[in-house]
Protein backbone atom coordinates (compact mmCIF):
# COMPACT_ATOMS: atom_id res chain seq x y z
CA UNK A 1 0.00 0.00 0.00
CA UNK A 2 1.52 3.21 -1.10
CA UNK A 3 1.50 6.75 0.85
CA UNK A 4 -1.58 8.02 -1.51
CA UNK A 5 -3.79 4.82 -1.08
CA UNK A 6 -3.30 4.70 2.75
CA UNK A 7 -3.76 8.97 2.99
CA UNK A 8 -7.06 8.25 1.40
CA UNK A 9 -8.35 5.46 3.54
CA UNK A 10 -6.54 7.51 6.57
CA UNK A 11 -9.41 10.22 5.46
CA UNK A 12 -12.13 7.44 4.68
CA UNK A 13 -11.48 6.23 8.39
CA UNK A 14 -11.54 10.26 9.61
CA UNK A 15 -14.93 10.99 7.66
CA UNK A 16 -16.64 7.92 8.83
CA UNK A 17 -15.54 8.54 12.67
CA UNK A 18 -16.96 12.22 12.15
CA UNK A 19 -20.62 11.24 10.29
CA UNK A 20 -20.36 8.45 13.13
CA UNK A 21 -20.25 10.22 15.85
CA UNK A 22 -22.11 12.92 14.18
CA UNK A 23 -25.19 10.55 13.81
CA UNK A 24 -24.69 9.16 17.61
CA UNK A 25 -24.48 12.49 19.17
CA UNK A 26 -27.88 14.05 16.46
CA UNK A 27 -29.71 11.00 17.96
CA UNK A 28 -28.85 11.32 21.75
CA UNK A 29 -30.16 15.29 20.92
CA UNK A 30 -33.22 13.15 19.27
CA UNK A 31 -34.07 11.14 22.34
CA UNK A 32 -33.40 14.00 24.94
CA UNK A 33 -35.84 16.24 22.71
CA UNK A 34 -38.84 13.30 22.47
CA UNK A 35 -38.57 12.46 26.21
CA UNK A 36 -39.28 15.84 26.61
CA UNK A 37 -41.59 16.88 24.35
CA UNK A 38 -43.84 14.14 26.07
CA UNK A 39 -43.37 15.11 29.46
CA UNK A 40 -43.95 18.83 28.54
CA UNK A 41 -47.47 17.22 26.80
CA UNK A 42 -48.49 15.42 29.91
CA UNK A 43 -48.05 18.15 31.87
CA UNK A 44 -50.03 20.49 29.30
CA UNK A 45 -52.50 17.55 29.46
CA UNK A 46 -53.09 18.04 33.62
CA UNK A 47 -53.05 22.02 33.06
CA UNK A 48 -55.94 21.89 30.94
CA UNK A 49 -57.79 19.04 32.81
CA UNK A 50 -57.19 21.52 35.93
CA UNK A 51 -58.16 24.82 34.35
CA UNK A 52 -61.37 22.90 32.69
CA UNK A 53 -62.44 21.88 36.48
CA UNK A 54 -61.75 25.48 37.81
CA UNK A 55 -64.07 27.12 34.84
CA UNK A 56 -66.81 24.19 35.75
CA UNK A 57 -66.22 25.06 39.26
CA UNK A 58 -66.72 28.72 39.13
CA UNK A 59 -69.75 28.15 37.34
CA UNK A 60 -71.16 26.16 40.00
CA UNK A 61 -70.26 28.92 42.76
CA UNK A 62 -71.35 31.54 41.08
CA UNK A 63 -74.54 30.00 40.64
CA UNK A 64 -73.87 29.68 44.93
CA UNK A 65 -74.14 26.01 44.24
CA UNK A 66 -76.64 23.82 42.38
CA UNK A 67 -79.60 21.37 43.43
CA UNK A 68 -80.00 18.02 42.31
CA UNK A 69 -82.25 14.77 42.91
CA UNK A 70 -81.49 12.49 45.77
CA UNK A 71 -80.55 9.26 44.64
CA UNK A 72 -78.82 6.47 45.75
CA UNK A 73 -75.38 7.36 44.52
CA UNK A 74 -76.02 11.38 45.64
CA UNK A 75 -76.79 11.43 49.08
CA UNK A 76 -76.75 15.00 50.92
CA UNK A 77 -73.19 16.31 51.52
CA UNK A 78 -72.93 16.13 55.40
CA UNK A 79 -69.91 18.80 55.45
CA UNK A 80 -71.72 21.19 54.12
CA UNK A 81 -73.48 23.64 56.43
CA UNK A 82 -76.03 25.28 54.82
CA UNK A 83 -79.65 25.40 56.01
CA UNK A 84 -80.80 25.05 52.61
CA UNK A 85 -78.84 22.13 51.98
CA UNK A 86 -82.03 20.38 51.47
CA UNK A 87 -85.23 20.85 49.75
CA UNK A 88 -88.06 18.72 48.57
CA UNK A 89 -90.72 20.03 45.16
CA UNK A 90 -93.75 20.59 45.52
CA UNK A 91 -94.25 17.24 44.19
CA UNK A 92 -92.62 15.70 46.90
CA UNK A 93 -88.94 15.11 45.06
CA UNK A 94 -85.83 15.32 47.17
CA UNK A 95 -83.06 18.36 46.24
CA UNK A 96 -79.66 18.81 47.62
CA UNK A 97 -77.40 21.28 46.96
CA UNK A 98 -74.36 20.39 45.15
CA UNK A 99 -71.39 22.78 45.83
CA UNK A 100 -68.04 23.00 44.06
CA UNK A 101 -66.34 20.93 46.52
CA UNK A 102 -68.64 18.23 46.61
CA UNK A 103 -69.09 18.33 42.64
CA UNK A 104 -65.49 17.77 41.89
CA UNK A 105 -65.58 14.87 44.24
CA UNK A 106 -68.76 13.67 42.04
CA UNK A 107 -66.80 13.82 38.73
CA UNK A 108 -63.91 12.73 40.45
CA UNK A 109 -65.50 9.37 41.16
CA UNK A 110 -66.87 9.15 37.38
CA UNK A 111 -66.44 6.00 35.90
CA UNK A 112 -65.70 7.43 32.80
CA UNK A 113 -62.32 8.95 34.64
CA UNK A 114 -61.77 5.86 36.49
CA UNK A 115 -61.65 4.09 33.16
CA UNK A 116 -58.87 5.99 31.53
CA UNK A 117 -57.15 6.32 34.95
CA UNK A 118 -57.49 9.58 35.41
CA UNK A 119 -57.53 10.49 38.96
CA UNK A 120 -57.74 13.80 40.33
CA UNK A 121 -58.38 15.39 43.98
CA UNK A 122 -59.48 18.84 45.40
CA UNK A 123 -57.40 19.01 48.35
CA UNK A 124 -56.20 21.74 51.35
CA UNK A 125 -54.26 21.84 53.95
CA UNK A 126 -57.56 22.56 56.51
CA UNK A 127 -60.09 20.29 54.78
CA UNK A 128 -63.82 20.46 55.82
CA UNK A 129 -63.90 16.76 54.60
CA UNK A 130 -61.49 14.26 55.79
CA UNK A 131 -61.41 12.83 52.54
CA UNK A 132 -59.79 15.59 51.08
CA UNK A 133 -57.02 16.21 53.58
CA UNK A 134 -53.75 16.40 51.57
CA UNK A 135 -51.47 13.33 50.99
CA UNK A 136 -47.60 13.82 51.72
CA UNK A 137 -46.78 14.69 47.94
CA UNK A 138 -50.03 17.00 47.72
CA UNK A 139 -48.87 18.76 51.16
CA UNK A 140 -45.85 19.56 49.86
CA UNK A 141 -47.35 21.15 46.77
CA UNK A 142 -49.93 23.10 49.10
CA UNK A 143 -46.95 24.45 51.08
CA UNK A 144 -45.16 25.52 47.99
CA UNK A 145 -48.62 27.41 46.45
CA UNK A 146 -48.39 29.41 50.24
CA UNK A 147 -44.73 30.27 49.07
CA UNK A 148 -46.28 31.85 46.19
CA UNK A 149 -45.78 28.81 43.16
CA UNK A 150 -49.01 28.41 40.98
CA UNK A 151 -48.47 25.11 40.17
CA UNK A 152 -46.72 21.50 40.83
CA UNK A 153 -45.77 18.70 39.00
CA UNK A 154 -44.04 15.10 39.15
CA UNK A 155 -43.60 12.06 37.43
CA UNK A 156 -44.15 9.59 40.40
CA UNK A 157 -44.55 5.48 40.46
CA UNK A 158 -47.80 4.28 41.85
CA UNK A 159 -49.91 0.85 41.53
CA UNK A 160 -51.11 1.67 38.55
CA UNK A 161 -48.06 2.29 36.47
CA UNK A 162 -46.32 5.46 36.06
CA UNK A 163 -48.20 8.85 36.70
CA UNK A 164 -47.94 12.35 36.04
CA UNK A 165 -49.26 14.48 38.88
CA UNK A 166 -50.02 17.63 38.15
CA UNK A 167 -51.62 20.23 40.90
CA UNK A 168 -52.95 23.71 40.19
CA UNK A 169 -53.57 26.17 43.24
CA UNK A 170 -57.14 27.34 43.94
CA UNK A 171 -57.41 30.90 45.10
CA UNK A 172 -60.16 32.21 47.13
CA UNK A 173 -62.79 34.58 44.80
CA UNK A 174 -65.92 36.27 45.07
CA UNK A 175 -67.94 33.03 44.73
CA UNK A 176 -66.10 30.52 47.05
CA UNK A 177 -66.70 33.40 49.85
CA UNK A 178 -70.30 32.62 49.88
CA UNK A 179 -69.53 29.36 52.23
CA UNK A 180 -65.88 29.66 53.00
CA UNK A 181 -66.12 33.14 54.61
CA UNK A 182 -66.73 31.89 57.77
CA UNK A 183 -63.65 29.55 57.73
CA UNK A 184 -61.67 33.21 57.98
CA UNK A 185 -60.96 32.62 53.94
CA UNK A 186 -60.12 36.44 52.05
CA UNK A 187 -60.21 37.23 48.54
CA UNK A 188 -57.16 36.09 46.78
CA UNK A 189 -56.26 33.34 49.89
CA UNK A 190 -55.12 30.21 48.69
CA UNK A 191 -57.62 28.05 49.55
CA UNK A 192 -56.13 24.69 48.55
CA UNK A 193 -55.25 22.99 45.02
CA UNK A 194 -56.76 20.25 42.73
CA UNK A 195 -54.08 17.36 42.01
CA UNK A 196 -54.64 15.45 38.22
CA UNK A 197 -52.87 12.17 37.65
CA UNK A 198 -52.62 10.78 34.08
CA UNK A 199 -51.57 7.97 33.57
CA UNK A 200 -48.08 8.11 31.67
CA UNK A 201 -48.53 4.90 29.32
CA UNK A 202 -50.20 6.42 26.73
CA UNK A 203 -47.16 9.19 26.42
CA UNK A 204 -44.60 6.06 26.85
CA UNK A 205 -46.14 4.48 24.08
CA UNK A 206 -46.22 7.28 21.80
CA UNK A 207 -42.91 8.38 22.51
CA UNK A 208 -41.68 4.99 21.89
CA UNK A 209 -42.83 5.03 18.85
CA UNK A 210 -40.91 8.07 18.10
CA UNK A 211 -37.95 6.94 19.27
CA UNK A 212 -38.20 3.93 16.79
CA UNK A 213 -38.61 5.78 13.97
CA UNK A 214 -35.63 8.14 15.33
CA UNK A 215 -33.40 5.37 15.39
CA UNK A 216 -34.41 3.95 12.04
CA UNK A 217 -33.58 7.23 10.29
CA UNK A 218 -30.64 8.10 12.31
CA UNK A 219 -29.66 4.30 11.06
CA UNK A 220 -30.53 5.01 7.94
CA UNK A 221 -28.61 8.35 7.23
CA UNK A 222 -25.75 6.58 8.56
CA UNK A 223 -25.95 3.53 6.53
CA UNK A 224 -26.33 5.62 3.35
CA UNK A 225 -23.91 8.35 3.90
CA UNK A 226 -21.10 5.39 4.51
CA UNK A 227 -21.58 4.03 1.70
CA UNK A 228 -21.70 6.83 -0.83
CA UNK A 229 -18.62 7.34 1.11
CA UNK A 230 -17.13 4.24 0.57
CA UNK A 231 -18.40 3.56 -3.01
CA UNK A 232 -17.08 6.77 -3.67
CA UNK A 233 -13.96 6.36 -1.65
CA UNK A 234 -13.18 2.42 -3.23
CA UNK A 235 -14.00 4.40 -6.66
CA UNK A 236 -11.46 7.03 -6.00
CA UNK A 237 -8.85 4.53 -4.84
CA UNK A 238 -9.10 2.79 -8.48
CA UNK A 239 -8.85 5.61 -10.60
CA UNK A 240 -5.59 6.59 -7.83
CA UNK A 241 -4.02 2.74 -8.71
CA UNK A 242 -4.53 3.09 -12.04
CA UNK A 243 -3.03 7.08 -12.25
CA UNK A 244 -0.05 5.51 -10.13
CA UNK A 245 0.39 2.86 -12.73
CA UNK A 246 0.15 4.96 -15.87
CA UNK A 247 2.83 7.18 -13.99
CA UNK A 248 4.93 4.22 -13.72
CA UNK A 249 4.67 3.23 -17.16
CA UNK A 250 5.75 6.64 -18.17
CA UNK A 251 8.34 7.01 -15.99
CA UNK A 252 10.07 3.57 -17.50
CA UNK A 253 8.90 5.12 -20.78
CA UNK A 254 11.04 8.03 -20.01
CA UNK A 255 14.17 6.03 -18.94
CA UNK A 256 13.97 4.10 -22.07
CA UNK A 257 13.54 7.51 -24.11
CA UNK A 258 16.78 9.01 -22.26
CA UNK A 259 18.83 5.81 -22.81
CA UNK A 260 18.03 5.59 -26.62
CA UNK A 261 18.75 9.48 -26.63
CA UNK A 262 21.93 9.14 -25.46
CA UNK A 263 22.99 5.61 -26.82
CA UNK A 264 24.37 4.64 -30.36
CA UNK A 265 21.75 2.29 -32.34
CA UNK A 266 24.44 0.76 -34.38
CA UNK A 267 26.78 -0.29 -31.95
CA UNK A 268 25.01 -0.15 -28.99
CA UNK A 269 28.02 1.89 -27.31
CA UNK A 270 27.11 5.93 -25.52
CA UNK A 271 26.92 8.50 -28.59
CA UNK A 272 28.18 11.90 -28.71
CA UNK A 273 25.39 13.60 -26.69
CA UNK A 274 26.63 11.45 -24.07
CA UNK A 275 29.94 12.30 -24.22
CA UNK A 276 30.16 15.80 -24.31
CA UNK A 277 28.30 15.52 -21.08
CA UNK A 278 30.78 13.35 -19.24
CA UNK A 279 33.83 15.26 -21.19
CA UNK A 280 32.18 18.35 -19.50
CA UNK A 281 31.76 16.44 -15.72
CA UNK A 282 35.35 15.18 -16.40
CA UNK A 283 36.97 17.89 -17.23
CA UNK A 284 35.47 20.03 -14.05
CA UNK A 285 36.24 17.21 -12.17
CA UNK A 286 40.22 17.09 -13.08
CA UNK A 287 40.54 21.17 -12.51
CA UNK A 288 39.27 20.65 -9.01
CA UNK A 289 40.92 18.10 -8.14
CA UNK A 290 44.18 18.53 -10.42
CA UNK A 291 44.19 14.92 -11.58
CA UNK A 292 45.07 14.10 -14.99
CA UNK A 293 43.05 13.16 -17.57
CA UNK A 294 43.31 12.31 -21.10
CA UNK A 295 41.18 11.94 -24.59
CA UNK A 296 41.58 9.22 -27.29
CA UNK A 297 40.48 9.86 -30.72
CA UNK A 298 40.43 6.82 -33.06
CA UNK A 299 39.46 6.62 -36.66
CA UNK A 300 39.30 3.09 -38.71
CA UNK A 301 41.37 3.64 -42.04
CA UNK A 302 39.96 3.33 -45.54
CA UNK A 303 36.66 2.34 -44.06
CA UNK A 304 34.79 4.08 -47.29
CA UNK A 305 36.59 0.64 -49.39
CA UNK A 306 35.58 -1.60 -47.18
CA UNK A 307 31.96 -0.06 -47.63
CA UNK A 308 32.78 0.05 -51.24
CA UNK A 309 33.94 -3.71 -51.73
CA UNK A 310 31.74 -5.46 -49.14
CA UNK A 311 28.71 -3.04 -48.93
CA UNK A 312 27.01 -1.07 -46.32
CA UNK A 313 25.47 -4.02 -44.14
CA UNK A 314 29.19 -5.42 -43.84
CA UNK A 315 30.67 -2.12 -43.08
CA UNK A 316 27.89 -1.86 -40.36
CA UNK A 317 29.18 -5.16 -38.56
CA UNK A 318 32.73 -4.00 -39.00
CA UNK A 319 31.95 -0.89 -37.25
CA UNK A 320 29.71 -3.22 -34.42
CA UNK A 321 32.37 -5.48 -34.21
CA UNK A 322 35.63 -2.53 -33.92
CA UNK A 323 33.40 -1.18 -31.05
CA UNK A 324 33.74 -4.81 -29.30
CA UNK A 325 37.11 -4.94 -29.57
CA UNK A 326 38.19 -1.38 -28.26
CA UNK A 327 35.55 -1.72 -25.23
CA UNK A 328 37.51 -4.89 -24.68
CA UNK A 329 40.99 -3.20 -23.60
CA UNK A 330 39.14 -0.53 -21.66
CA UNK A 331 38.49 -0.21 -17.62
CA UNK A 332 34.96 0.31 -15.70
CA UNK A 333 35.90 3.83 -15.90
CA UNK A 334 36.81 5.14 -19.05
CA UNK A 335 34.38 6.80 -21.09
CA UNK A 336 33.75 5.15 -24.80
CA UNK A 337 31.37 6.58 -27.22
CA UNK A 338 30.77 6.61 -31.02
CA UNK A 339 31.59 9.85 -31.86
CA UNK A 340 30.70 9.78 -35.60
CA UNK A 341 30.67 7.83 -38.94
CA UNK A 342 33.82 5.76 -38.46
CA UNK A 343 35.57 7.84 -35.44
CA UNK A 344 35.06 6.75 -31.84
CA UNK A 345 36.21 8.67 -28.90
CA UNK A 346 37.49 7.69 -25.51
CA UNK A 347 37.67 9.74 -22.26
CA UNK A 348 39.97 7.91 -19.41
CA UNK A 349 40.20 9.83 -15.57
CA UNK A 350 42.58 10.04 -13.66
CA UNK A 351 45.22 8.73 -16.91
CA UNK A 352 48.40 10.70 -17.49
CA UNK A 353 49.65 11.19 -21.50
CA UNK A 354 52.23 8.34 -20.80
CA UNK A 355 49.37 5.81 -19.60
CA UNK A 356 47.29 7.26 -22.36
CA UNK A 357 49.46 6.48 -25.17
CA UNK A 358 50.46 2.72 -24.15
CA UNK A 359 46.53 1.93 -23.46
CA UNK A 360 46.05 3.67 -27.44
CA UNK A 361 49.10 1.77 -28.47
CA UNK A 362 47.45 -1.45 -26.77
CA UNK A 363 43.85 -0.81 -28.91
CA UNK A 364 45.67 -0.43 -32.01
CA UNK A 365 47.59 -3.49 -31.59
CA UNK A 366 44.40 -5.20 -30.70
CA UNK A 367 42.23 -4.09 -33.65
CA UNK A 368 45.42 -4.77 -36.10
CA UNK A 369 45.73 -8.25 -34.74
CA UNK A 370 42.32 -8.96 -35.08
CA UNK A 371 40.88 -11.28 -37.95
CA UNK A 372 37.15 -10.32 -38.57
CA UNK A 373 34.71 -11.98 -40.62
CA UNK A 374 33.88 -11.60 -44.32
CA UNK A 375 37.13 -8.51 -44.35
CA UNK A 376 40.03 -10.15 -42.47
CA UNK A 377 41.82 -7.52 -41.21
CA UNK A 378 41.01 -3.72 -40.33
CA UNK A 379 43.61 -1.39 -38.84
CA UNK A 380 42.64 2.35 -37.05
CA UNK A 381 44.86 5.53 -36.55
CA UNK A 382 44.78 7.21 -32.59
CA UNK A 383 45.20 10.49 -31.92
CA UNK A 384 45.48 10.94 -27.82
CA UNK A 385 46.24 14.07 -25.65
CA UNK A 386 45.72 15.37 -22.67
CA UNK A 387 43.91 17.81 -20.77
CA UNK A 388 45.30 21.06 -20.04
CA UNK A 389 43.39 22.39 -16.91
CA UNK A 390 41.83 25.72 -18.02
CA UNK A 391 41.54 24.88 -21.60
CA UNK A 392 38.02 24.54 -23.48
CA UNK A 393 36.38 21.19 -24.63
CA UNK A 394 36.47 22.62 -28.40
CA UNK A 395 40.74 23.21 -27.72
CA UNK A 396 40.88 19.84 -26.39
CA UNK A 397 38.82 18.26 -29.48
CA UNK A 398 40.95 20.31 -31.44
CA UNK A 399 43.91 19.13 -29.94
CA UNK A 400 42.97 15.64 -30.19
CA UNK A 401 41.31 15.90 -33.55
CA UNK A 402 45.16 17.19 -35.12
CA UNK A 403 47.13 14.11 -33.36
CA UNK A 404 44.79 11.63 -35.28
CA UNK A 405 45.23 13.65 -38.21
CA UNK A 406 49.12 13.35 -38.14
CA UNK A 407 48.35 9.33 -37.55
CA UNK A 408 47.20 9.18 -40.99
CA UNK A 409 48.89 12.10 -42.63
CA UNK A 410 51.91 9.60 -41.08
CA UNK A 411 51.34 6.09 -42.81
CA UNK A 412 48.20 5.01 -40.59
CA UNK A 413 47.66 2.69 -38.09
CA UNK A 414 49.73 4.36 -35.48
CA UNK A 415 49.25 6.48 -32.39
CA UNK A 416 50.07 9.71 -32.42
CA UNK A 417 49.75 13.01 -29.28
CA UNK A 418 48.71 16.39 -29.86
P1 LIG B 1 40.66 7.34 -43.85
O1 LIG B 1 41.59 6.17 -43.69
O2 LIG B 1 41.33 8.55 -44.32
O3 LIG B 1 39.89 7.54 -42.58
O4 LIG B 1 39.68 6.92 -44.96
P2 LIG B 1 38.20 6.53 -44.82
O5 LIG B 1 37.70 5.88 -46.02
O6 LIG B 1 38.00 5.72 -43.57
O7 LIG B 1 37.52 7.90 -44.56
P3 LIG B 1 36.34 8.66 -45.25
O8 LIG B 1 35.99 9.84 -44.32
O9 LIG B 1 36.74 8.99 -46.59
O10 LIG B 1 35.16 7.64 -45.24
C1 LIG B 1 34.40 7.30 -44.14
C2 LIG B 1 33.29 6.41 -44.54
O11 LIG B 1 32.59 5.86 -43.49
C3 LIG B 1 32.32 7.11 -45.41
C4 LIG B 1 30.93 6.57 -44.99
O12 LIG B 1 30.25 5.96 -46.04
C5 LIG B 1 31.29 5.52 -43.97
N1 LIG B 1 30.36 5.47 -42.94
C6 LIG B 1 30.06 6.47 -42.06
N2 LIG B 1 29.08 6.07 -41.17
C7 LIG B 1 28.79 4.78 -41.52
C8 LIG B 1 27.87 3.82 -41.02
O13 LIG B 1 27.14 4.05 -40.06
N3 LIG B 1 27.83 2.61 -41.61
C9 LIG B 1 28.61 2.32 -42.66
N4 LIG B 1 28.52 1.11 -43.21
N5 LIG B 1 29.46 3.21 -43.16
C10 LIG B 1 29.57 4.40 -42.61
MG1 LIG C 1 36.77 9.50 -40.71
MG1 LIG D 1 38.49 6.55 -41.70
Amino acid sequence: MNSTTRRILLYLLLLSAIITVAAALSLVYNLNAIADHYQQLAQEMGRTFFKELVIVRRWNANLGGIYAPVTEQLQPNPYLDDPHRDLTTTDGQRLTKVNPVFMTRLLSEMPDHTAENIQFHITSLNPLNPHNAPDDWERVALQSFEHNAVEHFAVVEEPGGRFLRYMGRLVTEQACLICHAKQGYQLGNVRGGIRVSLPLAPFEAAAADSRRQSYWVHGAFWLITLTLLWVGGILLLRNVAQLEGLNRYMKDLNKQLEVAALTDSLTGIPNRLYFDQQLETHMISSQRYGVAFSVIMLDLDHFKQINDHYGHPVGDRVLREFSQIVKQQLRLTDQFARWGGEEFIIAAPHTLLDHALTMAERIRAAVAECNLATIGRVTASIGVTEYRPGETAMALLERVDDALYRAKANGRNRVETG
